[in-house]
Parts: C-alpha cells; sequence; structure tokens
C-alpha cells in the first residue's frame, strides 16, 4: 500500500473512532436502557399507573436526590448555613463530587442512601424522591406507587389558588383587625389547608392504584408501613403539615370503601406517551402526546 492509502485509512478509522465514543457517550446519557435502577423503578411504576389514569397533558419530571440527611450533616461538618443546604439534599446520588472542606461528599450520599428513610415531595412540576425511598420500600413496589401516586395527585391537581381562596374567606370570617393575630392564624389556617391537600393526594393515589388493579388496601397497608419506618405521630397537632396517621388512614379507608372504579374504567380513554431521561440534568420526563 501507497503511503497516502495508509494515511486515508487512519484518518477514516481516527473518524470513525471519535464518532463511536460520541454515539456511545450520547447513549449512555440519554438511554432509557442504561439510566440507573431507581430511574427504571420509576419508569415501570408510572407506566402502569398511566396505563389506567389521565396523567393531564403536562411533562412531569422525576428527579432522585440524596435526601435531608444530607442537609442535617452537612449542617453538622460546617459545610453550610441553613437555607444554602437545600444544595446538598438535591445533590445526584449518581454522579461523583470533589472533597469540599476536606469531606467525602462521595461517602456522605452513601450514608444518606442508608440511614435516610422515605422522602418525597412534588413541586412545580417536579415528583422529587431520595434514592433512600428506593431502598427502604425494598421489593415493595407497591407500596412506592402509593407515594408516587400521591406526589402525582400534587403535581396533576395542583389546589394552590383554591387553598389561597379558602384561606382569605376563613380569614375573613374572623373579623381580625390585628396584623400580628391575623399572621398566626393564618399560619395555622394553611396548615390545617396544607393537611387536606394531603388527605385528597391519598385519596388520589388510591384511586389510581385501584384503577391499575392494585389490591384496594394497598395504600392504606403502605400508610401503615410508612408511619412505622418514619416514626410518624398518630395524632394530628396543628403546626403538622400532615394529619397524623389515625386520621390520614381513617380518611382513606372511607375513601376506598366508596370508591367505584368501573364508572371511571368505563369512561377512560387509553393514551400515549413519551420517556426521556438526561443522566447530566438527572431527570427522567414522561410527557404525554
Ligand atoms: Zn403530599
Amino acid at each position: 500500500m501507497k503511503r497516502k492509502n495508509i494515511f486515508k485509512v487512519f484518518l477514516v478509522l481516527f473518524i470513525f473512532g471519535i464518532l463511536t465514543s460520541f454515539r456511545d457517550k450520547l447513549f449512555q446519557n440519554y438511554s432509557l436502557y442504561l439510566m440507573p435502577k431507581e430511574y427504571k423503578i420509576i419508569k415501570n411504576s408510572v407506566d402502569k399507573l398511566a396505563s389506567k389514569n389521565y396523567l393531564g397533558d403536562r411533562e412531569i419530571s422525576f428527579f432522585i436526590g440524596s435526601g435531608s440527611y444530607m442537609d442535617i450533616r452537612a449542617k453538622e461538618l460546617g459545610l453550610c448555613k441553613d437555607e444554602q443546604c437545600w444544595y446538598y439534599i438535591n445533590l445526584s446520588p449518581y454522579k461523583n463530587y470533589k472533597n469540599v472542606q476536606d469531606i467525602n461528599l462521595n461517602e456522605l450520599i452513601k450514608q444518606s442512601y442508608f440511614f435516610n428513610g422515605i422522602e418525597a415531595y412534588a413541586w412545580n412540576g417536579i415528583v422529587w424522591l431520595s434514592k433512600s425511598t428506593f431502598r427502604t420500600y425494598g421489593e415493595r413496589t407497591d407500596f412506592l406507587n402509593c407515594t408516587i401516586g400521591h406526589e402525582l395527585s400534587h403535581v396533576i391537581f395542583n389546589d394552590h389558588i383554591e387553598k389561597e381562596i379558602k384561606l382569605s374567606e376563613k380569614l375573613d370570617e374572623l373579623k381580625i383587625k390585628d396584623l400580628k393575630k391575623i399572621e398566626e392564624k393564618e399560619k395555622f389556617i394553611n396548615l390545617e389547608l396544607g393537611r387536606e391537600s394531603e388527605m385528597i393526594a391519598d385519596n388520589n393515589a388510591a384511586k389510581m392504584l385501584i384503577n391499575a388493579g392494585y389490591p384496594r388496601e394497598t395504600c392504606i397497608d403502605e400508610l401503615t408501613f410508612l408511619t412505622e419506618s418514619s416514626k410518624i405521630s398518630a395524632v394530628t397537632k396543628n403546626d403538622f403539615t400532615h394529619p397524623g396517621y389515625l386520621e390520614r388512614s381513617n380518611s382513606l379507608k372511607k375513601f376506598i370503601d366508596r370508591y367505584d372504579e368501573s364508572e371511571y374504567l368505563k369512561s377512560f380513554k387509553p393514551y400515549r406517551w413519551k420517556w426521556s431521561y438526561d443522566r447530566q440534568s438527572n431527570i427522567l420526563k414522561f410527557t404525554p402526546q
């Protein structure tokens, strides 16, 4: 072979190599097959729920974070002060970090996975779950689905405006003039309305699971499991964000006894959705089509 031709072969191989590694990187970063197992569990769960439940027409994002354990330890270790510590709660448990002030963040994230329990919330179209939630539920993906259903309900049936209207009506009824007293009352009414929303989200989660064919009692059993593992109070107090176990489980039982899924399923129209994953942003997106 002539020198010129050898050079050409090398050039082609070189370009081919670059393109292959670029494709592999792309595949690794966006592939649903290569995403962490916890994201695969979310996808399976939501696929099941969405097959028998309308989840709205907006995109819903799922985010797995390191959890509140990080906030507590980061504060103790002097890495952050108060509100700044959110940063640590949201750190991706799937990335490698450099030491900060000689503290090994990877070790801290690993500890959080083991010592943080069930933790989930919904905010601005995002369902947030700690990686430790998946460890705590273990094989009980049916229980995990109750939590996912609960957070989905907060996203889909966002009741912020209704709550604000109710709050102002309740405050008007009280006819208080003193600004300090109004603020104090407002805090407790807000908490009370928040607890109502939590029970509605519980009902919606149970509804989603029953529609999808799970045993009716699943979410009540999950509530008992959650209460035991997270040491939730049995009774409700007026400064609680969530109702105590007795109030919450009684309300849920009442709903499940009344709920007739046949009506919903008769009128339910199957629909399509798309999934996309981004490793860098640590986000899995559900997009109805
Ligand atoms: Zn909630």
